[in-house]
């Protein structure tokens, strides 16, 4: 048996990050990670916004940036004209773009040299649960599976979290519009505008998108994501961004030289993120993004917050619902706000047709990429393309 503070399940962004801080703070923390390499296989985007990564004290590191862009385009499925905006107003993802493997290694040894004790191929397998609250962890670690207690544990096990479910959490998706079906292509050879990450709308990627982010000189993350409630076929994604890339004779002279596939989830927050003795972070969370998707930088930001909890309440020795429920109240303070937006204006754009999507888009095309507040985009629709404004006005 082995005891901890802290014990973080997984070693993703989210688990580095609160490993790394609890462990700053002095508290005996194991991080461990069912893969037997951080960070690999890579199935992301890998775009991150600059602020974000301030905000979850991430200094950006040549080692694992491989573009940094001036902002993003939106466009309409005409391509005709597109939205510019500003990194600093284009979101979670938007700023850099970067090499996941080595970002996540990177937190990884961050924590380690704050005093971590990371174990790589050792997956928790089940909670040991004492009196209605999380006491540790069953790992299988070495061969043999072992007992790990801790006074708090951190799940940042992912979009696939199962530990908030065995401990009792409802942290399952339910509704199909709520999940995301994505598969991405790194592309070589490839013609792009590194200055850039582009998003494009309509019913290419019905009710999602497709985004085409610089990575070196002539590569990109070339990818699409649909609800699973709109996938025609198993193979419906990978036709639609083939028939898309067919489309893009710039894109289309390359070669995939890797591909992913994975799940999003773009769904409101659950009920209930923290119980006794347990926080749950990141994507296990559900924190990311549900306009967008992104939720590498909630992640470290949740990792952080949860860190900071633990450490309130082991100094006070309390680990009660009401000592956990200070990370759920400050994640929702942080979060809950924009992530209620975000996952309202989803819900209401998935129906706009390709027309609609399109006088929108043209509409906004030439406002001033560093103030797009919401009321300026509205109006600037209103006035130049009513009938499309009245098409998302019966959907408000
Ligand atoms: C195709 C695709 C593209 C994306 N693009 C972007 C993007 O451009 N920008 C962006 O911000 N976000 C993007 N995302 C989302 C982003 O990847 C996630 O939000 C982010 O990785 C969440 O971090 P996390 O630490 O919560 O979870 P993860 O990064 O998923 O880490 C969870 C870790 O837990 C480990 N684990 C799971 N179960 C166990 C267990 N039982 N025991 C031990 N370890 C366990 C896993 O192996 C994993 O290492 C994308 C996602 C996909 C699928």
């Amino acid at each position: 048996m082995k005891n901890y503070d802290v014990l973080v399940i997984g070693a993703g962004p989210g688990g580095s990050s609160a490993a790394r801080f609890a462990a700053k703070s002095g508290l005996r923390t194991l991080m461990i990670e069912k893969r037997g390499d951080i960070g690999v296989p890579v199935r992301c985007g890998e775009g991150i916004s600059g602020e974000l990564l301030k905000e979850a004290s991430i200094t950006p590191n040549p080692n694992w940036i491989s573009a940094e862009v001036e902002g993003a385009r939106i466009y309409g499925p005409a391509e005709r004209k597109a939205i510019h905006l500003s990194s600093d107003n284009a979101g979670s993802e938007v700023g850099f773009v970067i090499e996941r493997d080595k970002f996540d290694k990177e937190l990884a040894s961050m924590a380690v040299s704050e005093g971590a004790d990371v174990w790589i191929r050792s997956p928790a397998v089940d909670t040991i649960m004492e009196g209605g609250r999380v006491a540790g962890a069953m790992v299988r670690h070495n061969g043999s599976v072992e007992e790990v207690r801790a006074k708090i544990v951190i799940a940042a096990d992912g979009f696939e979290s199962e530990f908030g479910r065995w401990a009792g959490l409802k942290s399952v998706i339910l509704a199909r519009n709520d999940i995301i079906s994505a598969l991405e292509y790194r592309m070589a050879g490839v013609a792009i505008d590194r200055q850039f990450m582009d998003f494009y709308l309509g019913s290419s990627a019905p009710s999602g998108y497709i985004w085409v982010f610089p990575k070196g000189e002539k590569e990109a993350n070339i990818g699409i994501g649909v609800p699973v409630s709109r996938l025609r076929s198993r193979g419906d994604l990978r036709e639609r961004l083939d028939s898309w890339i067919q489309r893009h004779p710039a894109l289309s002279a390359g070669r995939a030289i890797h591909i992913i596939s994975g799940g999003i989830s773009v769904s409101r927050l659950p009920d209930k993120i923290a119980m006794p003795g347990m926080l749950l972070v990141g994507d296990a969370a559900r924190l990311s993004d549900p306009l967008t998707g992104g939720g590498i930088a909630s992640a470290c930001i949740s990792g952080k917050m949860a860190a900071g909890t633990s450490v309130v309440a082991s100094e006070e020795g309390d680990f009660s619902a009401g000592s956990m429920r200070r990370y759920e109240e400050n994640v929702r303070e942080r979060f809950g706000g924009d992530h209620h937006r975000n996952w309202l204006i989803k819900e209401r754009i998935a129906g706009l047709s390709d027309s609609a999507i399109d006088s929108i888009v043209e509409s906004l095309s030439d406002l001033d990429p560093g103030k797009p507040s919401a009321e300026t985009l509205v109006n600037a629709v209103r006035a130049r393309y009513p009938e499309a404004m009245r098409e998302l006005d019966r959907m408000m």
